[in-house]
């Protein structure tokens, strides 16, 4: 047996919840070649992952001692003259909009949304977005890349990676920065801080980490989905350098010396998804989809772009860690599931595959279904996949 992205043969499952050796940490993506393997997620000696290790500790954090380093952090920043002190990125999701409300309304900041539009927003996204706007009372500045290039990016990505969302990442990535720089804001604040999901655990008891490494890159070296911008432009010939910079990373020099501190909120104050999400229905409006998520049983979480039910499936089939694994280990940690609940939710809905917004994705990326169905399953890797009887069938579940 032989397994595709430098992935461990054996898959090993987490003690405490359902993660396992498969799932690989955030890592810059604009470096993300076909070829490049993926940077597993540590697991301890223990056999627990890192994303509950960190969980673990996080019980013996002193929170107040966490707010009250918020509060010097904000101190220092606060502008108290009408100008924006700080930017929240973010799509008017719970995180962003529970970031946005505690800054502007408990710690009095004058923050400014910014927006990385999604590729093809759902009705629920945009319902949810223009809450966030008006229910926390904030100004925001929405990019919005033209969808030709966006779509010839998302296929690329799609095709060559099976990470239709790729493209978009980058934009998320950079989106926030860019806009800092050019409105000379030094504070930039997310909610949730990457290591909840078990990437760039190191030292995440000093601080959430926040590497810009993760999107600055020599312009030569740059990949966007999995191809260099050379080649993007030799296949499409109507994409110009200009098309593409808003999925671009930032050249080191441009960020150096600025002085840009990137805070996550989620670091300061406790951060239960589901208490999150208590929250912004009763102070900001949140509403959550009307039907399960496909892939999952929840209903509050990735819901405002189509492709985010694709993005979940491919991962699924690269990784064997679909979404409904990753709410259920993420709510074993918070104690709101036991692990055996999560293995039932896991059999029951982990390989629900036609997502109700796939075929958009497809007609987006000018594919049609057969078309996807075979680039999916070129990705399936035969250690965790086997075809039989016309019907794959996911291996080595034995937790
Ligand atoms: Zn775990």
């Amino acid at each position: 047996m032989n397994s595709f992205f430098g992935l461990p043969e054996k898959v090993k499952y987490c003690k405490n919840c359902l993660l396992s050796n498969q799932k690989p940490i955030s890592i810059n993506e604009n470096n993300n070649s076909k070829k490049t393997k993926k940077i597993k997620m540590s697991f301890g000696k223990n056999g627990i992952c890192s994303a509950c290790e960190i969980s673990e500790k996080k019980k013996k954090i002193d929170w107040k001692l966490r707010e009250k380093k918020l509060l010097r952090i904000l101190d220092k920043y606060r502008k108290n003259n009408n100008e924006y002190d700080c930017i929240i990125p973010g799509s008017g999701g719970k995180d962003s909009m529970y970031t946005t409300y505690m800054l502007k309304h408990k710690y009095n900041m004058n923050p400014l949304t910014v927006t990385q539009s999604p590729i093809l927003p759902t009705k629920m996204g945009l319902k949810n977005f223009r809450s966030w706007i008006n229910y926390c009372g904030v100004n925001n500045i929405l990019a919005s890349p033209n969808a030709r290039v966006t779509a010839a990016l998302a296929r690329e990505a799609f095709i060559n990676l099976l990470h239709p969302m790729q493209p978009f990442k980058f934009g998320i990535k950079t989106v926030a920065v860019k806009e800092a720089l050019r409105r000379n804001i030094k504070l930039i604040f997310y909610g949730e801080p990457y290591s909840e999901y078990g990437s760039e655990a190191k030292n995440s008891d000093k601080k959430a980490t926040y590497n810009f490494s993760w999107f600055t890159n020599k312009k030569e070296d740059n990949y966007i989905g999995g191809l260099k911008e050379g080649e993007i432009k030799r296949k499409y010939n109507w994409i110009k350098e200009s098309d593409l910079r808003a999925f671009a990373s930032l050249e080191p020099n441009e960020i150096k010396g600025k002085k840009l501190q990137v805070e996550f909120l989620g670091w300061y104050l406790k951060w239960d998804p589901q208490e999150i999400y208590y929250f912004v229905s009763k102070y900001c409006g949140f509403e959550p989809d009307y039907q399960r998520t496909e892939g999952s049983y929840g209903r509050y979480t990735g819901i405002d772009d189509k492709f985010d039910w694709l993005h979940f499936y491919c991962s699924f089939i690269k990784f064997g860690i679909g979404r409904c694994r990753q709410d259920a280990s993420q709510e074993i940690r918070n104690g709101h599931i036991t692990r055996d609940e999560g293995i039932m939710l896991c059999k029951k809905f982990e390989s629900e595959g036609s997502g109700r917004f796939f075929k958009d994705c497809y007609e987006f990326m000018n594919l049609s279904e057969k078309d996807a169905n075979k680039i999916i399953d070129n990705f399936r890797s035969p250690h965790l996949w086997r075809r039989e009887k016309g019907k794959w069938s996911r291996l080595q579940l034995d937790y």
